[in-house]
């Protein structure tokens, strides 16, 4: 049990004050403190953050380079998906992360995943349209990656939030729910036996 504030140990001590920071506690209701340190959460979110950055990097890489593409949409949604794959799964673990220590390189990461895809899968799609055999003019009117390399960050960004908020909702109520089903504190009374309702003798008379 820790300090919400300043991550005090609170263990053993009664309903009150932190000693340290002075922030209200009460172990009976476990939304007043921390029952981890939030440091393991901050950097579980850092590593988790490096990893899906260079799974990504590398998925990126590899969907650049493929050959061989018939159409240059599902070159497109190749290299883009690679993106979004990282993005979902940033943003489901920066909603299940404590702390927003862990949860913004978590959130940023994904936004530059969604975003490097958007933008080298557009300039996949390009490539991938002029090197088809009936290439048409509007193959090479390719200025659409530039725009997308400079405003990737917004549909990157509405993505990762559209996952992260709902998955928060999701992840909070859960949690809340765990918290109702926690066993009554070992002070409350125990509840009263039930009576047993009177029975009928088996031998009266009817
Ligand atoms: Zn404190």
């Amino acid at each position: 049990m820790y300090c919400i504030s300043c991550e005090y140990r609170l263990s053993g001590l009664e309903a009150g004050r932190c000693p340290e920071c002075g922030r209200a506690f009460d172990p009976a209701d476990s939304s007043t403190f921390d029952r981890r340190r939030r440091g393991p959460q901050a950097l579980l979110g850092i590593g988790s953050a490096l990893l899906i950055g260079g799974l990504s990097f590398f998925g990126l890489q590899q969907t650049i380079l493929m050959k061989g593409l018939q159409s240059q949409f599902t070159a497109f949604w190749i290299v883009a998906g690679v993106g979004l794959a990282a993005g979902v799964a940033a943003a489901v673990l920066a909603a299940w992360n404590r702390s927003w220590l862990g949860r913004i390189p978590l959130l940023l990461v994904g936004i530059v995943a969604v975003w490097a895809g958007l933008a080298f899968g557009h300039d996949k799609y390009y490539r991938v349209w002029q090197a088809l055999p009936d290439a048409p003019d509007e193959a090479y009117a390719d200025s659409g990656p530039v725009a997308t390399l400079l405003a990737g960050w917004i549909p990157g960004g509405i993505f990762v939030v559209g996952v992260f908020l709902p998955a928060l909702l999701v992840f909070s109520w859960k949690r809340k729910q765990r918290r109702s089903l926690a066993p009554p504190l070992p002070t409350a009374p125990p509840p009263p036996t039930p009576l047993a309702p009177p029975t009928v003798p088996p031998d009266a008379p009817s």
